[in-house]
């Protein structure tokens, strides 16, 4: 999880706002803390803070952030508490004063073998984050072994293996680039001579872009100054790198059914079209079970749409969710994930009454939210509530950048789908079949099944954890 975004512009000095309306766009992809990193022509200037991005970031903050290239970050932990130390930017202080920041996305999988080889060459650090594992790891060979930055960014990504898509500022240069797996979307996009990088287009969308494009995996892009000749004024100039060979994308499927929002466009294809897809693949499963189709919002809601659809049952918001408490799978502790499901959803009153309910969500993780909102529906009336998942259960825990949880904590990993319906309440529950979850996705061998199936794309070898049952990808 966690959104970035990054902006270069020669002309104005609003780099700063450009890039706090991108993270604004992001915010569902982190809300424990943030921060903007903005270049001062010989040094950067961070702003950072625990909490969403409106409250940090009030006009007057702004201002003084003002200058022409930027960087930005909303953070949700996966590695590392939530405390202002783990925020990101991260500012990577020299001889020369703070002159590198960095924002990124996912988790590496070898960070400790990665971390003890550069603390042997005396590199220090001061959290335990990955955005700042990659900015130690590029300004030690940038300013110790002499090399341009983009070829220590090069090396980076033939050491460091896991997930990253990530926004690298000097105090003129605005570097993007992405792991070789593409786990984390990230897409570029341009309006004249202004050039932006975010997790998600929905953030593009909010300036207006005249093109856009993602990322390549593997691919870096480089936006510098350059002088016009007779002159004064600098135009930016887009270098990109050949994207790294590599053998496989693995773009994370989760962030189909779940964590994007609905409006991005990412791995090639719209977040809506695709939820539409599972809601209608669902619907073909049953016969006529219910008499109204009612989404957990918000993920759910295309997924909902779709079924409904496809089945010409009408398609209704039964149940109202308080938009200004955070999501429930990405609150960390079991007791504010408890509380902030009675305080986030709410039945429609009378609505439920005698009624069979199709109830859609997206995914089911330990199985404490949907238990609750089913007894919810039942206690408001509901005749019969049958659940419907957009997803295949969720066996295996992510290490590549959403917080699934250990799996022992994972109910699919403990009990039956018939249990699991016990368990929760619900007159029938199916899943999607993880086959007919590729079908919904264009270029199926290009994602990532991993907390489904088992099968990790980056090999056990390198993730210096102990992986659950599953196998690595091509054994
Ligand atoms: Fe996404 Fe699951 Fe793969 Fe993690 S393991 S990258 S959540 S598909």
């Amino acid at each position: 999880m966690c959104g970035i975004a990054g902006y270069y512009s020669r002309e104005e000095k609003d780099a700063a706002n450009q890039v706090m309306l991108m993270l604004y766009a992001q915010q569902h992809r982190g809300q424990e803390s943030c921060g903007i990193a903005v270049s001062k022509g010989i040094k950067l200037q961070l702003h950072k803070s625990m909490g969403y991005v409106k409250e940090a970031f009030p006009e007057e903050t702004l201002e003084r952030l003002s200058g022409s290239v930027a960087i930005g970050h909303v953070r949700y932990p996966t590695r590392g508490d939530a405390v202002i130390e783990n925020t990101q930017p991260y500012i990577i202080e020299t001889l020369s004063g703070p002159i590198y920041a960095i924002a990124s996305n996912g988790d590496i999988v070898n960070y400790d073998e990665v971390a003890n080889e550069l603390r042997v060459k005396g590199v220090h650090f001061s959290s335990k984050n990955d955005g700042e594992l990659l900015g130690r790891f590029i300004v030690y060979y940038h300013e110790r072994k002499d090399m341009e930055i983009v070829d220590a960014i090069r090396l980076l990504m033939k050491k460091i293996k896991g997930a990253y898509s990530a926004v690298f500022l000097t105090c003129s240069t605005l570097y993007a680039f992405r792991d070789e797996n593409g786990f984390r979307p990230m897409l570029m996009g341009q309006r004249g001579n202004h050039v932006a990088f975010a997790s998600e287009s929905c953030a593009l969308d909010i300036l207006r872009v005249d093109s856009m494009r993602e990322i390549q995996p593997g691919e870096i892009v480089v936006v510098t100054p350059q002088q016009e000749i007779y002159q004064s004024h600098f135009h930016a100039q887009l270098l990109t790198t050949e994207p790294l060979p590599t053998p496989q994308p693995h773009h994370c499927v989760f962030e189909m059914i779940y964590f994007a929002r609905p409006d991005s466009y990412q791995f090639g294809e719209y977040v809506y079209e695709v939820r539409q897809q599972i809601g209608a693949r669902l619907a073909a499963y049953d016969d006529d079970i219910g008499d109204v189709v009612v989404p957990v919002p918000d993920s759910a809601n295309f997924i909902a749409m779709g079924y409904a659809l496809a089945k010409n049952i009408p398609f209704q918001m039964g149940l109202i969710r308080n938009h200004y408490v955070g999501r429930t799978f990405i609150r960390p502790d079991q007791y504010t994930r408890d509380e902030s499901v009675r305080q986030k959803f709410n039945p429609l009153k009378d609505f439920f009454t005698g009624k069979r309910v199709i109830l859609v969500d997206d995914s089911i993780v330990r199985g404490t939210t949907i238990r609750k909102l089913v007894r919810m529906l039942k206690g408001a009336g509901a005749r019969e509530v049958h659940l419907r998942i957009g997803s295949p259960p969720v066996k295996f825990s992510c290490y590549y950048g959403i917080d699934t949880p250990n799996p022992s904590e994972l109910i699919a990993n403990n009990m039956t789908v018939d249990e699991i319906q016990e368990y929760i309440g619900a007159d029938s529950l199916k899943y999607l079949a993880i086959d007919d979850l590729q079908k919904c996705v264009q270029s199926c061998d290009k994602f990532c099944y991993a907390c489904f199936n088992g099968k990790y794309p980056v090999p056990k070898s390198q993730m210096g954890v102990e992986t659950p049952v599953g196998e690595e990808v091509g054994k």
